[in-house]
């Protein structure tokens, strides 16, 4: 089986239903005092019973082009955007919202976690780092149990079963632009070329996109923000790996457990 960020999200949450989670579709917005409401997502309505599968993450990957409705997710990474993303700043929530009964909010909203956390009075330095990767494929070539290419500097190569290659990827800081461009395709080929030319004739699969969160201080950033409030983020080209750890250090946290690691280092630098 393929495993990219979706897969581990879409086990992850299904497990957390499984437990008893109850799972609310929609974009949430802090209010000053740390309540959360739930708006609606245009367009976008799960079937009863279905976990919350959100169209993309900073692993990217959508199957379905999002919703261009002018609605908040405009501003969400995409692969295969059909429309240029709309500015942070011109997003807006729909309708009234509803409000979550919650009693402790962890806030994981990848680099879009400052903008989530302003109502609160804070500035977290988060930002959005671009990943731009290629997949191709070698008909007829059994890559499943081809080894990693992990080189300490360039691009690194992943053997999939589908005779597939996965390139990667770049890593650029252009801001909420999650964009398919073509000088990103043209690094990653001439970078995965060099490495392995043997690539050469490879059919291109499909390209892809994603926003990495990245905390400006080069740490992931996890702590208590208010007495109501815990942030984890910053896990930067880590997430796939450190997320679900990540997720249980806030568990913990929002349940006024000991964190199973001393987090002082990820503790949130604001005033
Ligand atoms: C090309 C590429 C390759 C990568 N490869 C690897 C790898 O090999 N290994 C690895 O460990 N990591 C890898 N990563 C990094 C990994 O994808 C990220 O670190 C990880 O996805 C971060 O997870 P997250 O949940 O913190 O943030 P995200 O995945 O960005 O999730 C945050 C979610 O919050 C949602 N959100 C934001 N605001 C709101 C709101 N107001 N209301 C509701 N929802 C909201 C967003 O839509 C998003 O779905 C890669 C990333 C890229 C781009």
């Amino acid at each position: 089986a393929r495993v990219d960020g979706c897969s581990v999200r879409d086990e992850l949450l299904r497990a957390a239903v499984a437990q008893g989670a109850e799972v609310r579709v929609g974009a949430a917005r802090l209010t000053p005092g740390g309540e959360v409401f739930v708006h609606a997502l245009a367009g976008e309505a799960p079937a009863e019973g279905e976990p919350w599968i959100p169209a993309h993450s900073a692993a990217g990957v959508p199957e379905e082009p999002l919703d261009q409705g002018g609605s908040w997710r405009q501003g969400a990474p995409t692969a295969r955007a059909a429309e240029p993303p709309v500015p942070m700043g011109a997003r807006r929530f729909a309708g009234e919202g509803e409000p979550l009964d919650a009693d402790m909010v962890i806030v994981a909203a990848g680099a879009w976690t400052g903008e989530v956390c302003r109502p609160l009075g804070v500035e977290l330095p988060v930002f959005p780092r671009r990943g731009q990767i290629m997949h191709v494929t070698l008909e007829g070539v059994d890559t499943a149990w081809w080894p990693i290419v992990l080189p300490r500097v360039g691009p690194y190569l992943l053997g999939f079963p589908d005779s597939r290659v996965v390139i990667g990827a770049t890593v650029e800081d252009v801001g909420f632009a999650p964009r398919v461009t073509l000088g990103g395709l043209d690094e990653v080929i001439q970078a995965g070329l060099r490495v392995a030319p043997g690539l050469f004739n490879a059919t291109v699969a499909e390209t892809r996109v994603g926003l990495r969160p990245v905390y400006a201080p080069g740490s992931p950033l996890i702590g208590p923000l208010t007495g109501r409030v815990v942030v984890a983020t910053g896990l930067s080209a880590y997430g796939l790996t450190a997320g679900p750890f990540t997720g249980e250090i806030a568990a913990a946290l929002a349940l006024g457990e000991e964190p199973p690691i001393d987090i002082t280092p990820y503790a949130p630098a604001v005033g």
